[in-house]
């Protein structure tokens, strides 16, 4: 079972992605926790560039870039748990490079979500569940502020990119209810994560 969390900055993905994690694991399972960009030694490398380099890339080159970590991902991790059985976790997948490339980066230019669709389709693998972690922004600034630390390429645009981000997950989510969740993420860790895990076990016995 591939599992993906999707959202915002600030909503709570990495927290929750371990705490799903962890409460599948002491039902039996075994789950690669995973996260993207990253997620092996390759796509990390990739990651370090993409939020952390020193130059822009083109908006065709930054997708590529996701899509080639993301490449490396599949063949070396994701694919591999999956033939062995394993539940998939992954934090942040497709629809974080529809939202941020696609919507953040591209505004929604037609152009923009046609090449990412044609990419998609190069490098394709479907969650069967994605969790949408959903948080106003307002909400989201107050937990960043809080947390403090490292800001990379992405968190330090302005707020109308992030507000663009924020749109474009809400399109995903409404575009393909069968796979995308919606979670409340305004409410406490234990809250999101029992909701979590209740969404997964849905999916278990379908
Ligand atoms: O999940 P996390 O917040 O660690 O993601 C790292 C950064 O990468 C974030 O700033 C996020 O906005 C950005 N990102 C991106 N495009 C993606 C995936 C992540 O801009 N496709």
């Amino acid at each position: 079972l591939f599992i993906t969390l999707e959202g915002g900055e600030g909503a709570g993905k990495s927290t929750q992605a371990r705490l799903l994690a962890e409460a599948l694991r002491a039902e039996g399972h075994n789950v690669l926790l995973t996260r993207e960009p990253g997620g092996t030694p390759g796509a990390e490398e990739i990651r370090n560039l993409l939020l952390f380099g020193k130059v822009d890339l083109s908006w065709r080159a930054e997708i590529l870039m996701h899509m080639a970590a993301r490449s490396d991902h599949l063949d070396n991790a994701i694919l591999p748990a999956l033939s062995r059985g394993e539940i998939v976790v992954c934090d942040r997948f497709h629809d974080s490079t529809l939202a941020y490339q696609g919507h953040g980066v591209g505004q929604g230019a037609a152009e923009v979500l046609t090449f990412l669709n044609d990419a998609r389709r190069l490098v394709n693998c479907e969650p069967a569940l994605t969790l949408m972690l959903e948080l106003p922004r307002t909400q989201a600034l107050e937990r960043l502020n809080a947390r403090g630390g490292q800001t990379d390429r992405y968190e330090g645009q302005a707020e109308a990119f992030h507000e663009r981000v924020l749109a474009g997950f809400d399109a995903i989510a409404s575009a393909d209810p069968a796979r995308v969740k919606r979670i409340d993420a305004a409410r406490t860790p234990e809250v999101v994560s029992a909701a979590l895990l209740r969404a997964v076990h849905d999916r278990l016995m379908v």
